[in-house]
């Protein structure tokens, strides 16, 4: 039999008894010592359901000793024992019940009529382990981004961060400015021609956003789940969508439409507009409603300033707030951008650009740095004292292709498994000034970006199996990796994903 643990990620220690202990069915009853509010069973009974095992009165005991320490609920370090009574886990946090629960759940579901006796202690290395999925350039159903909130959660991951705005579409309503999803939510021109057989035509799908009452639902489906959901809001570039919506803020006035093509397009938003800041205002209002989350992501990637070089109201921005140069106006910009947000009671995040052109307006303090173009910016961002999260494109990037091969699908680049289960965020690719700052490393982000990804089968396809290996770099420190040993676990984890329906690549992982 096979007595080895397979969970991915892998637990940080595993000690292994010399018995066995006999199961007759794949199902649990769960018995909960401590903390017994009403929603902790439901939120344990998910975490099984999550790994495909069924709660019922005469399944294996599962006895969960939850005893919350200084009201930190959120604490996710947990130990599991299995004895011949059953499995016991111990936790001073909600989400560490949680995840001891998700990896009783796989040993259960990876064992063959009996389990190995072990005694498991683990905790995750970095606070943020996150998955990034682009809604814009494709749009998917809820029922696909509850789906891969269960696989976020089976693999331990506590970060959802959902890309709403772009070029291709804007995907959350605004009230006060009802043409951002009226017409920036629909392509202009779609490349696929009408169905004319019945089958399913993508152009035809009447709603491309979601409502107030989806995104609740999604985010009290993520909360269940021990996920935070982390809203981003494009600024002040991969914006076509709003522009088609309102050309009174674009440089030239229009008229625009909402991107078919991907890229990156010159036409962005008017930083000479004052009015800019009150649609990004009732924007941020909304998405402080919807998202309960302490953070709001504002983008600042790919932004080009050849509009703003010859627009006359941003050039006298420029001469009024005394900058040297267009580019200079960006970082401007996301200082207003990201004290609003503050204002807000809430966390700005950028992508690295936020870093450049700042002579005159240093990036606030509270911004957090995402790094994706390589883990330059994130040790710039280090060096200056702001919290860093980790999504180099070359490493972390689920939609560049899983091997060089002209018939694989994804594009950009390869990133095979093992290079990308080799990066660390905090690892020693990692040459920093000074050692400390490496605390500043929260974590880092996996990302999906849905190019010519309309239909979620095929996501699934790019996504596992480096999502898995995502995982595991981002919970176990660098030096406790093996991907020798993962490229054996990755075997057994397969018949999960496929038994839990996720469609997985197959070919060589290096
Ligand atoms: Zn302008």
């Amino acid at each position: 039999m096979n007595r080895t643990i397979t969970i991915i990620p892998r637990p940080l220690s595993i000690e292994y008894g010399d018995k066995t202990i006999g199961i007759s069915k794949k199902s649990v009853s769960i018995c909960i010592n401590g903390e017994t509010r009403n929603d902790i069973h439901n939120t344990l009974k998910t975490a099984f359901k999550i790994t495909g095992i069924d709660t019922s009165e005469k399944g294996l005991p599962v006895f969960v000793d939850i005893r919350i320490k200084d009201n930190d609920e959120n604490n996710e370090a947990y130990s599991l024992n299995i004895t011949e009574e059953g499995i016991r886990i111990k936790a001073e946090g909600i989400n560490g019940a949680f995840y001891g629960c998700i990896s009783a759940g796989q040993i259960i579901s990876g064992a063959d009529g009996e389990l190995p006796q072990v005694s498991i202690s683990d905790k995750p290395v970095h606070s943020w382990r996150g998955f990034l999925l682009d809604t814009c350039r494709s749009f998917y159903s809820t029922t696909f981004i509850k789906k891969m909130l269960d696989a976020c959660a089976l693999h331990k991951l506590n970060i959802l961060h959902w890309h709403l705005t772009d070029d291709q579409g804007w995907r959350f309503e605004v009230p006060e400015y009802p043409l951002l999803t009226e017409v920036g939510s629909k392509r202009q021109d779609n490349t696929l021609p009408e169905a004319i057989d019945g089958f399913y035509d993508e152009g035809k799908e009447s709603r491309r956003w979601y409502t107030d009452e989806e995104i609740k639902d999604i985010v009290r489906y993520a909360k269940e789940r021990c996920i935070n959901i982390i809203p981003e809001v494009e600024f002040p570039g991969h914006s076509s969508a709003l522009l088609a919506a309102y050309p009174e803020f674009g440089c030239t006035g229009g008229p625009y439409h909402v991107e078919n093509r991907w890229g990156i397009f010159p036409d962005v938003l008017c930083l000479g507009n004052d009015k800019i800041f009150d649609i990004y205002q009732a924007a941020l209002e909304k998405i402080t409603k919807l998202f309960p989350s302490d953070y709001i992501h504002i983008g600042g990637d790919e932004c080009p300033h050849e509009r703003w070089d010859v627009c006359p109201k941003c050039l006298e921005r420029m001469k009024k707030e005394g900058l040297d140069s267009t580019a200079e106006l960006q970082a401007w910009g996301t200082t207003k951008i990201a004290s609003m947000v503050a204002a807000l009671g809430k966390t700005p995040i950028g992508w690295d650009e936020v870093l450049e052109n700042n002579k005159h307006n240093a990036l606030p303090a509270n911004v957090i740095v995402q790094s994706w173009r390589g883990i330059e910016g994130g040790i710039k961002a280090a060096s200056m004292n702001h919290k860093v999260i980790m999504s180099p494109c070359e490493r972390f990037y689920l939609n560049f292709k899983n091997k060089d091969s002209f018939e694989e699908p994804g594009r950009l680049g390869v990133t095979t498994t093992k290079k990308l289960y080799t990066f660390s965020p905090a690892g020693k690719e990692l040459k920093l000034e000074n050692p400390d700052q490496k605390n500043l490393i929260l974590g880092g982000e996996c990302a999906l970006w849905t190019e010519k990804l309309p239909h979620s089968r095929n996501a699934e396809y790019l996504l596992f199996p480096r999502f898995c290996a995502a995982s595991e770099t981002l919970w176990l420190p660098e030096e406790e990796k093996d991907f020798e040993d993962f490229k054996v676990r990755i075997e057994y984890h397969k018949k999960l994903l496929h038994q839990l329906d996720y469609r997985f690549y197959e070919g060589e992982l290096e």
